[in-house]
């Protein structure tokens, strides 16, 4: 097996817990904690991604080897490795929660590709950790693909991610009471082994802060900007509060821009904690996690959320815009004025409603938003809520030179219950879109294939990673890979996979799995 060159600067230049081993404890003034993954009896390889494996220039015979096997199961570091969790706090659903940390992530350090570039491995569910608390330190099966499959969806819809790489099963049984309703059974123990550029979290940042430990926040934040966003240091004296300040409106930018792209695919985080936001802009941490079937802005799949419906798709960019005030709080020690730190969340708002204004429009086909837009984007709102309404079909149903009530049946649920109100308002905003059509100047034939570059046709439905993972837990792990390679070319056609742009079925309406998902995973 080829074994990349590994680069540990993490471990290499922040400080570390000078204690090692498991015991839960509150780790002081630093970063991360070395620990080694569990070993496990029985591992398995389910799946590997080869786009991934490339950023390591691993090819499929490297995937398919044992060693990469042992590695990705955590019975195994390759040389160079350098296994440890990272130390972070986090606001769990708007509270203070102290010190949480990676409780069942444990990095493998960084390797260095043959492009220059740095690559973190990341094992989920590899074991007890000093920040597991209460818990195990393990991932099942059911929660594994889902954020497997996920991750690469996202990767090919464009959206910023995290990755994955593999996804292997361990042998050993975990226990689980999936929907907190005092019913634990035993499931199927998992792995997956994530990649990015980096894991560090706004909660890296706050847990710091919290604690009044400013030389640590200092040296992590210098850290993150030398390597994560060294042009900052190009254009402001390094270490300066001006470089700190302008390094907080980059991240307030990449927040904007991810957010962007979930409305835009109706894609619900579900739990979008501070220690849940990738300090690059990422999706992270890929949970109780939904998708729009129909558009319901006020969705969430999280049923440990379903009281106060917090992390609902709408609510998603004044979440990002709260967490991003937790960060300029944790980072305001750093430059003692409130003034920069202001003006970058006013500019991630101005940042957000611009091109969430150029998305909408995007996804119409227009090629430029207009001001008079924005009440066929809220009246077309008001259509896709009046009835169930799939969002998915409905945007690649737009793309059509030959638009009618009619030509866009295949979007809703209960067609038959539509009344004549309804079929007129629709008729009439369709009307109304016709006509700001003509004012474009592309051919329609243009517009439409540039409107199916932005609306995708195949997202991961719900009730698509129940069916995969009902598969897996039989022993059937060929849905995984189909749907891998499926969603590889989520904006194209693919006539074979058909099946698997249809709409939510009737039985997936209220299943668990499909519309309610818990944090236990
Ligand atoms: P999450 O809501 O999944 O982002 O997790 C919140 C915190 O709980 C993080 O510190 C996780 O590392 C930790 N955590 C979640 N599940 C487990 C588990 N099974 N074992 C240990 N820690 C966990
Ligand atoms: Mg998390």
């Amino acid at each position: 097996m080829h074994l990349p060159e590994f680069d540990n600067r993490f471990t290499r230049e922040l400080p570390g817990d000078p204690v090692t081993g498991t015991q839960r404890r509150q780790v002081h003034n630093a970063c991360y904690s070395l620990v080694d993954p569990s070993k496990v009896s029985a591992p398995s390889l389910i799946s590997y991604s080869s786009e991934v494996a490339d950023l390591f220039d691993w090819q499929d015979s490297d995937c398919e080897s044992q060693k990469f096997l042992n590695a990705m199961s955590g019975n195994e570091l390759l040389e160079g490795m350098q296994s440890y969790s990272m130390c972070y706090g986090g606001h769990q659903f708007g509270n203070w929660a102290g010190q949480l940390g990676d409780g069942r992530a444990i990095n493998l350090g960084e390797a260095l590709n043959s492009k220059g570039e740095h690559w973190v491995l990341q094992l989920k569910g590899a074991g007890e950790t000093p920040y597991s608390r209460t818990a195990d330190g393990l991932a099942v099966l059911r929660s594994s693909v889902r954020e497997y499959l996920c991750s690469e969806a996202m990767y090919h819809l464009g959206v910023p991610t995290t990755r994955a790489l593999s996804l292997v099963t361990t042998g050993e049984q975990v226990m689980r009471d999936m929907l907190y309703d005092g019913r634990p059974e035993y499931e199927p123990g998992a792995i997956v082994c994530r990649v990015a550029p980096s894991f560090i979290r706004f909660g890296n940042f706050q847990i710091f802060a919290s604690r009044k430990e400013y030389a640590e926040l200092k040296q992590l934040t210098d850290f993150t900007i030398r390597h994560h966003f060294p042009e900052l240091n190009d254009e402001h004296t390094p270490a300066s509060k001006s470089s700190y300040s302008a390094f907080f409106q980059r991240v307030c930018e990449l927040t904007a821009t991810m957010i962007v792209d979930w409305m835009r695919v109706g894609f619900v985080h579900g739990v979008m904690n501070t220690d849940n936001m990738s300090i690059l802009g990422l999706t992270i941490d890929y949970g109780p996690y939904g998708w729009l079937d129909n558009y319901d802005p006020e969705w969430t799949p999280n049923t440990t959320d379903a009281g106060q419906k917090r992390y609902r798709y709408s609510q998603q960019p004044n979440i990002a815009l709260w967490n991003l005030y937790q960060l300029a709080n944790a980072l305001y020690p750093l430059i003692e004025d409130a003034k920069p730190l202001e003006e970058a969340l006013a500019h991630f708002q101005s940042q957000y409603q611009q091109q969430s204004q150029a998305m909408m429009a995007a996804k119409l086909g227009l090629s430029k938003f207009q001001d008079s837009d924005q009440t066929l984007f809220s009246d077309l709102e008001s259509v896709l809520t009046a009835v169930e309404t799939d969002m998915t079909i409905f945007y690649r149903a737009l793309a059509s030179e030959q638009l009618s009530y009619e030509s866009l049946k295949s979007a809703w649920y209960e067609p038959e219950s539509h009344n004549d109100e309804f079929k007129q308002s629709v008729k009439v905003w369709l009307e109304r879109y016709s006509k700001r059509l003509e004012q474009e100047p592309r051919p329609a034939a243009e517009r439409c294939n540039a409107m199916n570059l932005v609306n995708p046709k195949y997202i991961f439905r719900n009730y698509l990673a129940q069916q995969a993972i009902d598969k897996a837990t039989a022993g059937d792990h060929s849905m995984i890979n189909e749907l891998l390679e499926l969603y590889r070319r989520p904006y194209e056609e693919q006539a074979e996979f058909g099946h698997y742009a249809e709409k939510r079925p009737d039985w997936a309406k209220s299943k668990v799995g499909c519309s309610m998902l818990s944090c236990s995973s």
